[in-house]
C-alpha cells in the first residue's frame, strides 16, 4: 500500500521555492494553503483526456460535460490510499442520460456516455445537458473489502453543485470545486483540435471543527417565516472561497500556465504549498480473459442468445475494443445458438 496523503510528504519536499513554469500536463497537483487551514488538489487535463474522447465518437456537447465528469473523478478519487478504484456515475433525465468514469489507482482513467443524440441542443449548458437524478460515487477496494458509497441528487444544476451538496451533507466538509472543459484548436483553421480540461478542489480542514461549521444550501420546505439557520463562516473560509471564486474557466485549462504558477497566482500572499503531482493516464484495464470470464458468468441461455454470424462479439463500452469468440470459447453449449 502505498500512502499519498500530502501529510506524508511534507518531510520530502524542498522548502521555498518559486513555483515552476514548466506547465504539467495530465496530473493533479495537491496543495496546502496552511495560513488559512486550506487543502486542495488541482488538475490539468491534456492528451489524456483528447484520448479518452478520441475512443468515442461522441458530439462535442457530449465531450464537454463528460470531461467535467473526469475532471471531478481525478479530484475525488486521486486520494486513494490503495490500489483501488474510484467509479463516478451519473443516471439522469436529460440528454446524456448516463456517465461513468472509472479510476483505477493510481493513475489508470477511463469513461463512457450514454445519450439521445436527438435531445442535444445546440449552446445547451452541462445543467441542461445532465437533467435531473443522482450522482453516485463508489470506492471498490477489492472482493475482499467492503464497497463505499456515496449518493447526492442532482437537481438540475451541474457536477460542481452536486460536489458542493455532496461534501457539506454527508461529509460535513466545506468544499469548493470549479471544473472547465475546453476545446483548443492549433494552427488556425483546419488545424488540429484538441480538447483540455482543468479543475480545482478546495478544502476548508481546520483543526478546531466547530470553525468548519456552515449553514444549509437550501431552507427546504421550512413555513413561511422561518428565519432560515444562518452559521457564521470563519473569515478563514471566507477568504478561500473568495479566492478560488476568481479562478476563470481560461486559466483552468490554459496550456501555456502551469498549475503552480496560478496556485501561486491564488494564493501568494498567504503562502502555498503544492506536493508531489500524480499523473493520469488514459488506460482501460480490459482485455480478453476479463471479458471471457464475464461472458461464463453469464446464465448459458443468455450466451447462446449472443451469438450471431456464428460468433459472439463483445465490444468494450470504455475504449472500443472488440473482442471475438468462437461459441465454444464463450461457453455455449452446442445445439443451444
Ligand atoms: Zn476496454
Amino acid at each position: 500500500m502505498t500512502s499519498q496523503s500530502p501529510d506524508s510528504k511534507i518531510i520530502l519536499d524542498s522548502p521555498v521555492r518559486a513555483p515552476s513554469s514548466v506547465p504539467v500536463d495530465d496530473a493533479v497537483l495537491p496543495f496546502e494553503v496552511a495560513a488559512l487551514d486550506l487543502r486542495g488538489r488541482l488538475t490539468r487535463l491534456g492528451p489524456t483526456l483528447d484520448d479518452l474522447l478520441a475512443k468515442h465518437d461522441y458530439p462535442a456537447p457530449v465531450n464537454k460535460l463528460l470531461g467535467e465528469a473526469i475532471v471531478l473523478t481525478t479530484l475525488l478519487g486521486s486520494s486513494l490510499k490503495f490500489d483501488g478504484r474510484f467509479i463516478l456515475q451519473t443516471q439522469t433525465d436529460g440528454p446524456v442520460s448516463f456517465m461513468v468514469v472509472d479510476l483505477k489507482a493510481p493513475d489508470r482513467l477511463r469513461a463512457y456516455a450514454r445519450f439521445d443524440a436527438r435531445r442535444l441542443k445546440r449552446g445547451a449548458d452541462s445543467a441542461a445537458l445532465l437533467g435531473k437524478g443522482h450522482l453516485a460515487m463508489t470506492v471498490d477496494q477489492g472482493p475482499d473489502m467492503s464497497r463505499y458509497q456515496g449518493l447526492v441528487a442532482l437537481h438540475g444544476g451541474t457536477l460542481e453543485h452536486a460536489a458542493h451538496e455532496y461534501f457539506l451533507r454527508s461529509e460535513q466538509i466545506p468544499t469548493r470545486v470549479r471544473l472547465a472543459v475546453g476545446e483548443e484548436w492549433r494552427g488556425g483553421d483546419g488545424g488540429k483540435h484538441r480538447w483540455r480540461a482543468g479543475g480545482m478542489l478546495m478544502q476548508f480542514l481546520p483543526k478546531a471543527p466547530e470553525r468548519a461549521r456552515q449553514a444549509d444550501l437550501h431552507p427546504g420546505d421550512a413555513p413561511e417565516g422561518t428565519v432560515p439557520h444562518e452559521v457564521k463562516q470563519d473569515d478563514a473560509w471566507i477568504e478561500g472561497q473568495s479566492l478560488i471564486a476568481t479562478v476563470e474557466d481560461v486559466e483552468l485549462i490554459d496550456p501555456d500556465l502551469s498549475g503552480e504558477r496560478l496556485l501561486y497566482r491564488l494564493f501568494h500572499e498567504r503562502g502555498v504549498r503544492v506536493f508531489s503531482p500524480l499523473r493520469l493516464s488514459a488506460q482501460c484495464s480490459c482485455s480478453r480473459d476479463a471479458v471471457a470470464s464475464m461472458l461464463k458468468s453469464f446464465a448459458a441461455k443468455d450466451r447462446a442468445e449472443m451469438v450471431q454470424d456464428g460468433k459472439v462479439v463483445v465490444t468494450c463500452e470504455f475504449c472500443s475494443s472488440v473482442y471475438q469468440f468462437t461459441p465454444r470459447e464463450a461457453g455455449v453449449e452446442e445445439g443451444t445458438a
